[in-house]
């Protein structure tokens, strides 16, 4: 019998069970398909692997700035992206193959189903263990429209070899919006049709208004309030349609992305062991146990928050309940980004929730344009808006539009997470020159 079994071998999955196994407990993994799950064959490795060539070419394309001559024709070609994107892969989860052969794990390699609260089935063979962990992550969702089944998924266009000529976009959310500034800056024509009013719905309306703006600059149609009720083939390509303030509206191009969110992977054998279920995904507790006990289930197939580190850290909280052990893991201070040039991050609330909360807070933004490093970087388009609550100075949220947006939020986090107020980030010294000096520059004004 082992201590854990996990089901799935994603960030949530083989993260967990390097720290279970670093902890002296003996831990089975079974994986179906690959290690390293989407984030690292379908999420954001292969994508952030793209979004780098885009930074480059975007630099490129500005040569004279950089003393670059170019002579001739700039010239793109998409083969040795398509298998720079393949090796840092391929690279990355020959690590975690390595990481999953630690003694203390045993990696099986089949599809996973629940017989109890106590035992799994692999290729027709049963394992036991003392707690179960699921961690199925998620696929693609779909819309219920004629024609879905013509629009590829992300893992299809990962998986394209050959870029197409145009490209609608179905869904301006952070995976929509990282693809299309990714193909439109290979060349790509690109349109994106968004539900909401506003792209990027989770992130602050400024911070995602300033990418929309960069980003249409650059050739990118965006166009907000639509719903898409149907995708046709014909002659042409394909024609995506749309109703837009009432009207019917289209848009023709070769390939059409559907990229509306994703919904959990469940296991089989749910039933079976009464676990409950919601349409969000399992049911899970502060502690990510489900209603049976021993069984726990962490990352995206609990569908709180979709993102690969949120995973890694419940499956630690899962982990310390294991163990019996405290944990402070604040799983409400979660850090998001979208990796487009500029990027946007955020914690926390945004201004409109804090609106929504009543709560009593004062905004100060700060710009890249006036911060040295910035400005050498020839990166002065962006901004950071600072939210902190009136009566304790604590940080309540922040977002950013700018030039490694990603890392520079990581400060704020820890800030928060230590529950400090806006004076000890005012009051520690920032380097210079460096973009952090962003961050100071608006809690200095609190
Ligand atoms: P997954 O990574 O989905 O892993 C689940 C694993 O379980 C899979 O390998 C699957 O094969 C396996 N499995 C499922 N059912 C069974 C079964 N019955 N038996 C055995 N094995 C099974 N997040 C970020 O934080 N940053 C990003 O930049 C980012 N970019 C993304 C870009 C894209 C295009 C996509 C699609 C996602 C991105 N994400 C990003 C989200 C991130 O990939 C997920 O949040 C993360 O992978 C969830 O981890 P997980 O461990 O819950 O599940």
């Amino acid at each position: 019998m082992f201590d854990i079994i996990i089901i799935g071998a994603g960030p949530g999955g083989y993260e967990t069970a390097a720290d279970a196994a670093a902890h002296g407990l003996t831990v089975a993994i079974v994986e179906r398909d690959q290690m390293g799950g989407t984030c690292l064959n379908r999420g954001c490795i292969p994508t952030k692997a793209l979004c780098r060539n885009a930074e480059v070419v975007n630099l490129m394309r500005e040569s004279e700035v950089w003393g670059l001559k170019i002579v001739g024709e700039m010239a793109f070609d998409y083969a040795p992206v398509f298998e720079r994107k393949e090796a840092v892969v391929k690279q990355l989860r020959e690590g975690v193959e390595m990481l999953m052969g630690v003694p203390g794990i045993t990696a099986i390699k089949g599809e996973a189903t629940l017989k109890d609260a106590n035992t799994v089935v692999v290729n027709g063979k049963e394992y036991q263990a003392k707690n179960i962990i699921i961690a199925t992550g998620s696929a693609p969702r779909g819309l219920p429209i004629e024609g879905a089944d013509l629009a590829m998924t992300s893992d299809d266009i990962l998986a394209m070899e050959t870029l197409p000529k145009s490209l609608c976009i179905v869904g301006g959310g952070v995976i929509g919006m990282e693809f299309a500034a990714v193909f439109s800056t290979f060349g790509v024509e690109v349109t994106v049709i968004e539900y909401c009013k506003e792209i990027l719905p989770p992130f602050d309306k400024d911070v995602a208004k300033r990418l929309k703006t960069v980003l249409s600059k650059r050739g990118i149609k965006i166009i907000t309030s639509a719903a898409v009720n149907g995708i046709t083939k014909g002659d042409d390509g394909m024609t995506v349609t749309y109703e837009l303030k009432g009207k019917p509206q289209s848009v023709t191009c070769e390939s059409v992305l559907m990229s509306v969110g994703r919904q959990p992977v469940l296991p089989q054998g749910l039933d079976a062991v009464g676990i409950t279920v919601s349409r969000r995904g399992i049911e899970v507790d502060d502690n990510m146990m489900t209603n049976v006990p021993g069984v726990y289930a962490i990352g995206d197939v609990n569908g709180r928050m979709m993102l690969a580190h949120a995973a890694s850290a419940q499956g630690q909280r899962a982990l310390h309940a294991i163990l019996g052990k405290a944990d402070d893991i604040k799983l409400d201070i979660v850090p998001s980004a979208v990796f487009t040039v500029p990027e946007l991050a955020m914690v926390g609330l945004t201004e409109e929730q804090c609106e929504e909360r009543g709560l009593d807070v004062t905004v100060k933004k700060a710009f890249f344009r006036s911060n040295g490093k910035a400005v050498a970087m020839n990166e002065t388009d962006g901004l950071l808006k600072m939210i902190v609550d009136n009566t304790t100075r604590q940080i309540v949220g922040c977002h950013i539009c700018g030039a490694h947006a990603a890392d520079l939020i990581q400060e704020v986090v820890t800030a928060m997470n230590a529950g400090a107020t806006v004076d000890l980030l005012a009051h520690s010294i920032h380097g210079h020159p460096t973009l952090s000096e962003v961050v100071l520059a608006a809690v200095k004004q609190f």
